[in-house]
């Protein structure tokens, strides 16, 4: 056993649906603008300019039915959004292969301070500030691929308090799954344990205490989070 010089931090784990087993996350990569119309709310243009990242802090990830409303912030913004969860990786993917490396997939949530990511973006700092808080990406228990496939198409929305506000398919992501695990693996060394959140359709807005938020993924599943 090593001595540790603190307690050494916890494993950050995702459900699995039906089952009691645990999948463990290394890193969390979100691609932005990856819907057009979405591009075109956010005041951008959607003509398939090369896909760009950021990421979340693995416990940034939760599992719960509520999300506590942030701190610094007085306008919070839901987005839906597709998660890949990967079994393997590597360096230079090449497309036919990018599938391969995915376990299975969820539902989630990249919970967004907008007004933070606004200031970030106008002043050209990162937008960790925004999108890399406490409990911002609530994710439902993963499927695996055996259940569920590889969904390329398939309804994506999000209601408010019961009332819908985003919704799109799957089919119109522009940079698709293999896609972005290819790109992606050109830039950094991908590995087992990886999250990728893959954008979110238009209709993003904000949410105060004692909203609820369903979500739905076609072919994927549910998640329903209360704000608090
Ligand atoms: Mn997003």
């Amino acid at each position: 056993m090593p001595n540790y010089v603190i307690d050494p931090p916890a494993v950050v784990t995702l459900p699995i649906a039906g089952s009691d087993d645990l999948f463990p996350v290394r890193r969390v990569y979100c691609i932005g603008r990856n819907y057009a119309a979405h591009a075109i709310e956010m005041g951008h243009d959607p003509n398939r300019e090369p896909p760009f990242f950021f990421q979340k802090n693995p416990n940034n990830l939760t599992t719960g039915e509520s999300f506590p409303y942030p701190a610094q912030t007085s306008d919070v913004h839901h987005e839906i959004e597709m998660v890949v969860a990967l079994k393997s990786g590597g360096i230079n993917i090449p497309l036919d292969q990018a599938l391969d490396h995915v376990w299975g997939y969820g539902v989630g949530l990249d919970m967004t301070r907008r007004d933070l990511q606004g200031v970030a973006k106008e002043m050209g700092r990162p937008w960790e500030i925004g999108k890399a808080f406490e409990e911002s990406a609530p994710v439902s228990p993963l499927r695996p691929v055996s259940e569920v496939g590889h969904p390329a198409a398939g309804l994506v929305q999000l209601k408010v308090n019961g009332k819908p506000k985003q919704t799109g398919d799957l089919n119109q992501m522009i940079w698709k799954v293999p896609e972005m695990i290819s790109y992606l693996s050109d830039f950094f060394e991908l590995a087992a344990g990886d999250v990728i959140m893959t954008g979110t359709p238009s209709g993003v807005g904000a949410v105060v205490r004692g909203d609820v938020m369903e979500c739905h993924v076609g072919g994927v599943g549910d998640l329903t989070v209360t704000v608090v």
